[in-house]
């Protein structure tokens, strides 16, 4: 069956406890186990060929990172989330952390780790797309024994959410311990059924279920595909068209607001992050999609990406 959406279908339930004889609200509705680096942004009017030099922007240097910027979204709407993740010794750590801090992100599980913070180096072409490398740093020893350490406190959120700039095998030992895995497999790799099988959801973008799905396709279809991968479900992102939502079953087209795009790095980021509060919070698959777009389209109005994204009142209108 194949049903389309509109805007979101409501609020969404308050989430758990609060009421007498029932257990005590978790500290956290959602932990964001990732990756946190300092995006150096370059705009560019096009990217150099190899061997061949451009003259970009000013350098512009703002907090990013897969797994702060979830963390980072969905704060900024009213989660309550930690970040379980490492920033380095060097400037990069200090700024970053201050960053989430101000965004208010709880940080007891960032480490301090000796080494250089991850950094990603993204040229933002004319029409607001980007190309990035990013140099792990110490989010390369984000650790089992790190996830290990938290257990608890993980397995006691509705929603830990999980992306693939840490190390293979501590995202799987987080997949473990957590009672509902939302999982953006970006950058795309290769990974066990294991983990596919407890995504509730897969989160990819067009590109990213091309090179899972060996080619391109109709976004319904790959979206299909992606759920036959072995998910619980599937969301496929098709930036400014939207999304997709794979469930047994059903799949449901989600459109986005129209917005002129000014930068859309960490659109994704801030769609994911949205995407699993509102499911932390109780919102049905398709209704927390249909809010995620919202907050995905908000975010590419303006540059970089953290620095992008919305409060609720920003949503006004969308
Ligand atoms: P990624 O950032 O991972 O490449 P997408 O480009 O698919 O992912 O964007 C994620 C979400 O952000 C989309 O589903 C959409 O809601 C929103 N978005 C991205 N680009 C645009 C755009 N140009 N106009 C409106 N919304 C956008």
């Amino acid at each position: 069956m194949m049903t389309a959406r509109g805007d979101d279908a409501g609020p969404a339930p308050e989430g758990a406890g609060g009421r007498r004889g029932e257990e005590p609200a978790p500290p956290f509705e959602m932990i964001v186990v990732g990756s946190v680096n300092a995006d150096l942004v370059i705009r560019v009017d096009r990217r150099p060929m190899p061997g061949e030099t451009v003259i970009g922007s000013d350098l512009a240097t703002y907090p990013g990172g897969k797994g702060a910027n979830q963390a980072v979204a969905a704060a900024r709407l009213g989660a309550r989330v930690a970040l379980l993740g490492r920033v380095g010794s060097d400037g990069n750590g200090e700024f970053l952390r201050k960053a989430l801090s101000g965004d208010g992100v709880d940080l007891d599980r960032l480490t301090d780790t000796p080494g250089p913070s991850g950094v990603a180096v993204i040229t933002v072409g004319a029409d607001g797309d980007n190309s990035i490398i990013v140099s792990p740093g110490v989010n390369a020893r984000l650790s089992e024994d790190d996830i290990a350490a938290a257990a608890d406190l993980l397995a006691s959120a509705r929603v830990v959410s999980l992306q693939l700039e840490s190390p293979l095998a501590t995202v799987v030992a987080a997949a473990r311990t957590a009672a509902r895995v939302v999982f953006n497999l970006s950058p795309p790799a290769a990974v066990p059924d294991e983990l596919l099988a407890v995504c509730d959801p897969l989160v990819v973008n067009e590109h990213e279920a091309a090179l899972l799905l060996g080619g391109p396709g109709e976004p319904e279809q790959q979206a299909r595909a992606l759920l036959a991968l072995g998910p619980r479900s599937a969301v496929l992102t098709l930036g400014a068209d939207g999304a997709v939502v794979a469930e047994p079953g059903t799949v449901t087209a989600v459109p986005s607001p129209r917005v002129e795009a000014v930068d859309t790095t960490g659109a994704g980021d801030a769609f994911t992050g949205a995407l699993a509060w509102r499911l932390a919070r109780g919102d049905g698959l398709a209704d927390a999609t249909a809010f995620a777009v919202r907050v995905g389209a908000a975010s590419v109005r303006a540059p970089g990406a953290q620095s992008s994204y919305p409060y609720p009142e920003d949503l006004e209108g969308l």
